[in-house]
């Protein structure tokens, strides 16, 4: 069972699980969601331009950067990203769905590859993405925003 609980979060409210899971056990299906293209703080963006709503208990999810699971809108699953103890507050990066953020905030998750400010993908470099279950629109946007800046030095390269 995943619980709410008030407080002891510095974001306000957390999930916390009753049970353990073992690294890549499914959590919970994402269902009952609606799809909306506006994107605001309490949305899951699921593509370029699409995002979800009225997510249930996974609106809780808060963010970390040494995140425990791993929120996959391609299969619509939340999955453990390594094994989880009973009682553990339940995690997952936001860049790894958000582009760009409604309300980017300075990450508090005190882990040492902490991002700090937490925007969206499009403010981090590849590299800090490589490290971490990134979505198929995610990586799409961010090669495409790598093949833009590309050509553009390519061609600023040229004028010079
Ligand atoms: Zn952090």
């Amino acid at each position: 069972m995943l619980r709410i609980e008030t407080g002891g979060s510095p974001y306000g409210a957390r999930l916390v699980t009753d049970r353990p899971y073992r690294q890549g056990e499914l959590i919970c299906a994402i269902t009952g969601y609606r799809v909306t293209h506006q994107a605001t703080y309490q949305t899951v963006q699921i593509g370029p331009d699409t995002h979800i709503e009225e997510l249930g208990v996974l609106a809780y999810l808060n963010h970390s950067c040494r995140p425990n699971t791993i929120v996959d809108t391609t299969a619509m699953e939340v999955r453990a990203a390594r094994d989880i103890a009973a009682g553990e507050e339940l995690t997952f990066f936001y860049p790894s769905t958000e582009w760009e953020m409604d309300r980017p905030f300075i990450c508090l998750c005190g882990a040492p590859q902490c991002v700090r400010l937490v925007a969206g993908a499009k403010y981090l470099s590849i590299d800090t993405l490589s490290r971490y279950f990134i979505n198929r629109h995610i990586r799409d946007m961010a090669l495409a925003a790598l093949d833009q800046a590309l050509c553009q030095a390519i061609t600023e390269g040229h004028k010079s």
